[in-house]
């Protein structure tokens, strides 16, 4: 079978999550600590918070800026249902925009008719690790004084203009679920400058103690959304790694870009001052393929190929149809990508000759 991914754990990982079993310091430790350093320099953040995953990360953020009842928040409609459930989590109210055809991104021209109306905040998704335009963006937040949340669930290692995705914004948000470039296996981290919003998080995520007084003193109704040592060990040594990943990630998104060029399958498309990390590399599949989208995908299994479809139109779903109702016309360019997105294997041991395999076998199907 080509796997649609492989979460590479070597000797490195085993030996530091044995040391801190042996250790007997299990949870929020040393090895936390460094992690969080480790992200913090690597992407140049002043502050990183470890969380125990992605999606807490993005719910402490919002509590973090104030994000309450009664608030509308902008989100990027073509996401994991994280995104946006995290908005109803605080108690507000999501207001889905629509993305851009060739990057599956935030279309800003979507953005701006959304800002006209209140909005406490947008989140950002940078889609499958492909960069979002955030000097768009963020001149677009400044100019009605929003803040913004990058969701960077899948970018970790994506830069736009050499700067590293979620240092952009006022926070920004890690996974390292395996399915992200890199892993921890449950992890988020929370990256920002503002100190203020650090330390709101670090009481969020620590049953509202507050970290820098003396003497415990809890300060507000938390959560326990710790990381483990465990966690923090696996998250050290998987840092290591990222800089390889990004660059072999890259080469066999390029090696598939030219062998499906010429064909009627769209590849994805990142912006010229962007490093995308090809978390995920998504396709479109021609219009008149999107119909039979899941006869390919069990088309390729049959042929030991594993692939899935891209991600959800969140409005569309039934929790948020059904709350908020959902009319086809509201996300045109979201309700179509959804359609025909399909995600190809893409991992460091996938060979040359089983990319050839995959574009070959998508042919034959699509045939
Ligand atoms: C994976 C993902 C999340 C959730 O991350 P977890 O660490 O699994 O909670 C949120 N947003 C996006 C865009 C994701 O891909």
């Amino acid at each position: 079978m080509i796997r649609l991914t492989i979460p590479d754990i070597d000797d490195e990982d085993l030996l530091g999550v044995r040391e801190v079993l042996l250790g007997g310091m299990l949870v929020q430790g040393p090895q936390v600590k460094s992690f969080e350093d480790d992200v913090a320099e690597y992407v140049g953040a002043g502050h990183a918070v470890a969380v125990s995953n992605c999606t807490t990360a993005l719910h402490l953020s919002l509590m973090a800026l104030g994000v309450r009842s009664g608030d509308t928040v902008a989100v990027s409609a073509y996401s994991w249902p994280a995104t946006a459930n995290v908005v109803e989590l605080v108690g507000a109210t999501p207001r889905f925009v629509d993305i851009d055809p060739k990057t599956y991104n935030l279309d800003p021209a979507a953005l701006e008719r959304v800002l006209s109306e209140p909005i406490a905040a947008i989140i950002a998704v940078h889609a499958f690790g492909n960069p979002a335009d955030m000097s768009q963006i963020l001149r677009q937040a400044s100019s009605v004084n929003v803040p913004v949340i990058e969701d960077a669930a899948c970018s970790l290692g994506s830069t736009l203009e050499g700067r590293h995705t979620g240092t952009w914004g006022t926070i920004g948000c890690f996974s390292f679920h395996p399915r992200k470039a890199v892993t921890t296996g449950e992890g988020g981290v929370i990256v920002t400058d503002d100190g203020t919003i650090a330390d709101a998080c670090r009481a969020l995520r620590n049953h509202g103690q507050d970290p820098n007084a003396e003497k415990a003193d809890f300060v507000v109704a938390g959560f326990n959304s710790r990381m483990t040592d465990m966690q923090g060990a696996l998250g050290r040594s998987q840092m290591k790694k990222i800089e390889r990943h990004v660059h072999e990630r890259r080469e066999r998104a390029a090696l598939y870009d030219a062998l499906l060029q010429d064909s009627e399958i769209q590849v994805p498309v990142a912006m010229e001052v962007a490093r995308h990390n090809y978390q995920s590399y998504v396709i479109l599949l021609p219009q008149h393929a999107a119909p039979r989208r899941s006869e390919v995908i069990s088309g390729l299994r049959d042929r030991g190929i594993e692939t899935t479809i891209g991600t959800y139109n969140i409005a569309a779903t039934s929790f948020f149809a059904t709350k908020y109702g959902y009319s086809r016309s509201e996300l045109p360019v979201t309700d179509e990508v959804a359609a025909r997105a399909l995600t190809l294997p893409l991992h460091e041991q996938l060979l040359p000759q089983e990319q050839e395999r995959v574009v070959g076998s998508l042919f034959e199907i699509l045939a």
